[in-house]
């Protein structure tokens, strides 16, 4: 059974960004006792964007971990970043760790972990690139996959841009991660509210969201006292404000029975209609070849800037009447156009009984 694997959605990562003091990894862990925590979570080497931050306690921190695990039983997971960090995660007897947003970017980096990785099978979390770059994502669980690691995961925590937006830290850009579950649809998926919006009074909406896309797990920063934390102080939780989210969190099931006959109704409707489309289609495409005879018959260009600006504007607009969004039709009918615009350049086949 994968160490994944979950009975009861969500697989859940709680505790601090930082581990800071010790005190405040006792205080943040005791509170947290009682809840459903699958992981305790507390970062002991942080990447900071500029030097001269907070940068973790490192070995020091491990200690107190270990001790939240004798006391609270909580399994732990930490952030690694180089060989050495691999190392002493395991002379703690931490249980899982994860690779952060700013270490997947780096192919070298991923593979100098995934080389230290060889021959311990511990289970490992990669966070998205820092970039929205599914490939890069990929490549970095590729390259922990072929070390031998039998127990993997993603975490999805959000895209940087060049300013963040009023309402995100991290772009969360959710057809990404849904990308990367149509590539691996058996890899647990976990989402990380906190970072991407990076503001306490959102992170539930965030986490609610991944749920009802079908995401595996949550990863939630809490401390004791936010207001005060050396790290990430606007997006933590209090662990009273964890136990409110997790009792509203709403889980949606893959499958109800009941709605079965509703859906599978609905699912023949669009059947259907995605026929008619395509039977539109074809019949559009066949009036555009004739279009094209005729305007290779004039020595006529095939393409009209100014019947192109009209279909445009008349689609969108239509389209818009009903409810449908004009960069949505706008789109679709550049796609439209080009094909036909493609198939009028196309030279007629010659009819091989006429000279
Ligand atoms: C973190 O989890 O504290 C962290 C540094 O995350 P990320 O790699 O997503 O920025
Ligand atoms: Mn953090």
């Amino acid at each position: 059974m994968s160490f994944f694997y979950s009975a009861q959605k969500p697989f859940l990562i709680a505790g601090p960004c930082s581990a800071e003091t010790q005190a405040q990894v006792w205080q943040t862990a005791e509170g947290l006792k009682g809840l459903p925590i699958r992981l305790f979570r507390a970062g002991v080497w942080k990447p900071r964007t500029r030097p001269g931050s907070f940068e973790g306690k490192g070995e020091e921190a491990l200690v107190w971990l270990q001790d939240v695990k004798k006391e609270f039983g909580f399994a732990l997971t930490i952030e690694v970043a180089e060989a050495e960090h691999v190392e002493l995660a395991l002379k703690y007897g931490i249980d899982c760790l994860w690779i952060g947003a700013r270490t997947t970017v780096n192919p070298f980096q991923v593979q100098h972990i995934a080389d230290a990785l060889k021959g311990i099978d511990i289970p490992i979390m990669v966070k998205n690139p820092v970039n929205p770059d599914v490939d890069l994502w990929q490549g970095a669980l590729e390259r922990i996959m072929a070390s031998g690691v039998s127990n993997i995961a993603a975490i999805h925590r959000g895209f940087s841009t060049y300013k963040t937006t009023r309402s995100y830290r991290n772009q969360p850009n959710w057809i990404i991660p849904i990308e990367l579950r149509r590539r691996f649809p058996e890899l647990p998926i976990f989402c990380d509210p906190s970072h991407i919006t990076g503001r306490a009074a959102l992170v539930a909406q965030v986490a609610q969201k991944a749920m009802n896309i079908g995401f595996d797990g949550l990863m939630i920063e809490t401390h004791i006292q936010p207001k005060l934390a050396w790290t990430d102080a606007a997006q933590q939780l209090t662990p009273a404000e964890l136990k409110d989210l997790l009792q509203y969190l709403v889980i949606r099931k893959e499958f109800a029975p009941d709605a079965n006959l509703d859906l599978e109704y609905l699912r023949q409707t669009t059947d259907n209609i995605d026929a008619e489309i395509i039977d539109l289609l074809s019949k559009r495409m066949e009036i555009s070849a004739q279009m094209g005879e005729i305007k290779r018959q004039n020595n006529i260009t095939a393409y009209q800037p100014e019947r192109w600006r009209e279909i445009l504007e008349t689609r969108c607009e239509q389209g818009n009447k009903l409810s449908l969004d004009k960069q949505y039709i706008a789109v679709l009918w550049q796609i439209i156009h080009d094909e036909s615009i493609k198939k009028q350049l196309e030279q007629p086949v010659s009819n091989p009984l006429q000279p």
